[in-house]
């Protein structure tokens, strides 16, 4: 088969079979995923990350979201679809919303599309208020979106839940989610991509505090 990024011949050789999990990326450009595998504490809850969001993940997310390619779907999640069915065997993936005119633009709700392949059960049930995009907004005003998310009319939620979203930046559309969701859920937090390494401790209230680095450019994805 072909790298679903580069399109190159992916050529498996006895060796690689053996010991490499198949993989719907060439070796070269999986090379450039910075692979974390980070458990951390988000708001209380046990939460799980892949991928640094950084060079290749993040070029992957662009070309996804923006790019509307959506080929690219398998590439996030692929070779650990076993390992996360696992970890979350009995529980609902909740997927984060988009604002609505992203959703429009690209046709296909993208976090469906990532998350379809744990084939475990899925909702959206949440949906964004004010249907401003955060693109173009600033860190603090993301924050302050954190109310605009809301459940949709007559939602139920199970009680084992994965809150899952492609990737925590600024952690805001995380924590308005977990803000209106009902008491007493079990919950657990997935993402795909981190931004940045959580600060050790909740109660110092910086536990989400990322460094901003580069250009912006990983801003411009969400
Ligand atoms: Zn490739």
């Amino acid at each position: 088969m072909r790298c679903l990024m580069c399109g190159e011949l992916i050529r498996r050789d006895s060796f690689t079979e053996l010991f490499q999990k198949e993989d719907v990326l060439c070796p070269n450009c999986r090379e450039k995923w910075k692979r974390i595998s980070r458990s951390f504490r988000f708001e209380g809850h046990d939460a799980f990350a892949l991928y640094a969001y950084d060079s290749g993940f993040s070029e992957c997310l662009l070309q996804y979201k923006e790019l509307c390619d959506e080929a690219l779907k398998p590439v996030f999640l692929y070779p650990d679809i076993g390992m996360l069915r696992r970890m979350y065997r009995g529980r609902t993936l909740l997927l984060l919303p988009s604002a609505p005119q992203d959703v429009e633009y690209r046709g296909f709700s993208h976090l469906r599309g990532i998350f379809e392949w744990l084939k475990l059960p899925v909702m959206e049930p949440f949906e964004k208020i004010s249907g401003r995009s955060q693109k173009n907004l600033g860190k603090e005003e993301r924050a302050a979106m954190r109310t605009d998310i809301r459940l949709k009319n007559g939602v139920r939620i199970p009680r084992r839940v994965v809150l899952a979203d492609d990737v925590i930046t600024t952690g805001s559309t995380m924590k308005g989610a977990l803000s209106v969701l009902p008491e007493g859920l079990d919950i657990r937090i997935f993402a795909c991509g981190l931004a940045e390494a959580p600060k050790e401790r909740a109660e110092t209230g910086g536990m989400m505090r990322f460094l901003h680095r580069g250009t912006g450019f990983r801003d411009s994805l969400k």
